[in-house]
């Protein structure tokens, strides 16, 4: 039990390092890429992991794309190659391999790799075909990685960074963007649009690339890779200022007027979680246009919500399948959406944690949860059996600690606020049977409600009866969101004075 829980507390501690880590190396390659980018649009790969970020020329060869090997995986382990035309031999940390001039095969520790085009020696340097970084790498790296072709970027292991975008509730000329790590794109803007490039972030797409808000300054935002960056491109109705989060994991765009006036240099991209830095986007009309910063804005005090509604599962995790088309992640999603109107008309903020097709793992919803101090935290699943709606509150692991002091475990985090959990599911559940909606309510050691300090729930719906069509239906879903408000409504009073 003690382990487990050093191991969950290690790896999040893990988690935030890696993203607040860039490298030297990587800036002033990042520099270097913006310096040549001014002159002609090279190629470059972006690589993305946990050791660090970086980015390399691709060449052009052949007809082909070619990159280093030696430089590949100069900042992943130890390496080092001898030339000896035409055979090139290369040792990572204890990995031999051997590769021939003009040759599209190589030998991986004795055995045979394909590399999908001819290996090149040019001044002893060895190149190999992107096309082969697929089947390549996990050779020398004991584990996955992925390449992009059609951007130029490759993720080593598990690694990727989310992002929602929503325009705050009350005001919106308000774009908030909300990063699982600290980024530090740039920006830059022309009349009617904001861009924001990440070209060290391994920034990975929302599940639909053009995303719409209900606001007419800002109406849309649209997601795109490209040649070793990604890149965020809104449109905008007004000037709009970029305010950096001191933690680099929020951006909000707000319109340049309402903002104080200092001065602030506008540099950007010098590695470190760029505060306050501001860019103004020119209103379409305005013919002339400046990058240069106006005004800085004061630091955003961070938005408060009142309820958190988590998707579950989502990207790979697809949770149950319904039916054959039918995948809870998709299910959860539309019910979160739909249960942000509700709570949001009944006056109560609501930030949606995953509103996109995104893979979010379970510690970063409870970080993000956590980290936001909303009162009230509410998990959605979608089921095909049984009937009606489930309330869970979590099941606390027995860990026999006093767990009251400054530092909470973990694993029982939700601990103090437990019995508030439980009032919040049975305020929903009354709410529910009002409306003959079959519901029971239970304990469940169901993650990540155990990991989440504030008042906790999942709600799990399944269809009235063994028909699924109602899970798809709007108002069914609306019935059950409604009634789910609701019930936050009740005992609004109660979660809003929890400490
Ligand atoms: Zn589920």
């Amino acid at each position: 039990m003690r382990s487990t829980r050093r191991k969950q507390a290690g790896e999040i501690a893990n988690w935030v390092d890696k993203g607040a880590a860039f490298s030297g190396a990587s800036v002033l390659l990042f520099l270097a890429v913006l310096l040549v980018s001014a002159a002609a649009p090279e190629k470059h790969l972006a690589i993305y992991s946990t050791a660090a970020n970086y980015s390399l020329p691709v060449l052009q060869r052949q007809g082909q794309d070619y990159v280093g090997l030696l430089e590949l995986l100069d900042p992943l382990g130890t390496v080092s190659a001898k030339s000896d035309p035409p055979r090139w031999r290369l040792h990572y940390n204890n990995i031999l391999a051997e590769f021939t001039a003009g040759k599209s095969r190589a030998r991986i520790q004795g055995r045979d790799t394909d590399l999908a085009g001819r290996f090149l020696m040019e001044n002893g340097r060895g190149l190999v075909p992107l096309a082969s970084l697929n089947s390549l790498l996990p050779r020398f790296l004991g584990g996955p990685a992925t390449l992009r072709e059609e951007s130029n970027r490759l993720f080593i292991g598990n690694i990727a960074t989310h992002f929602t975008a929503s325009v705050s509730p009350d005001d919106p000329s308000r774009l908030i963007f909300r990063f699982t790590a600290p980024v530090n794109p740039s920006v830059a803007s022309e009349p009617g649009k904001l861009r924001l490039t990440f070209r060290r972030e391994p920034l990975t797409a929302p599940a639909s690339p053009m995303l719409t808000f209900s606001s007419r300054i800002i109406p849309s935002a649209d997601y795109s890779e490209n040649n070793g960056a990604a890149e965020i491109e809104v449109t905008t109705a007004i000037p709009l200022l970029a305010n950096f989060s001191p933690d680099g994991r929020t951006i909000t765009l707000a319109p340049a007027k309402s903002q104080t006036a200092t001065k602030a240099p506008a540099v950007n991209g010098n590695g470190t979680p760029a505060a306050n830095i501001p860019v103004a986007a020119p209103a379409p009309s305005s013919a002339q246009s400046s990058l240069a910063t106006s005004a800085a804005p004061p630091a955003s005090a961070p938005r408060r919500y009142f309820a958190i509604v988590d998707a579950s599962h989502g990207g790979n995790d697809r949770g149950e399948a319904l039916s054959a088309t039918l995948a809870e992640k998709d299910i959860t999603v539309a019910f979160a959406r739909r249960l942000r109107q509700e709570l949001e008309s009944r006056g109560i903020t609501t930030l949606v944690l995953r509103d996109s097709d995104a893979n979010l793992p379970l510690d970063d919803r409870a970080y993000f949860a956590n980290t936001t101090h909303a009162a009230v935290y509410i998990s959605l699943h979608a089921a095909s059996n049984g009937h009606g709606v489930r309330v869970y509150t979590a099941l606390l692991p027995y860990t026999g600690e006093d767990d009251r002091g400054p530092f909470r475990s973990w694993i029982t985090a939700q601990s103090s606020s437990i019995s508030l959990s439980q009032a919040a599911a049975a305020s929903v559940a009354a709410e529910l049977r009002k409306l003959q909606v079959t519901v029971r309510t239970l304990s469940a050691p169901l993650r990540p409600l155990n990991n989440i300090v504030t008042a906790a729930i999942a709600v799990e719906v399944a269809p009235p009866a063994s028909d699924l069509s109602p899970l798809t239906a709007p108002d069914y879903q609306q019935l059950i969101a409604g009634a789910v408000a609701n019930g936050i409504v009740a005992i609004r009073g109660q979660l809003g004075a929890a400490p």
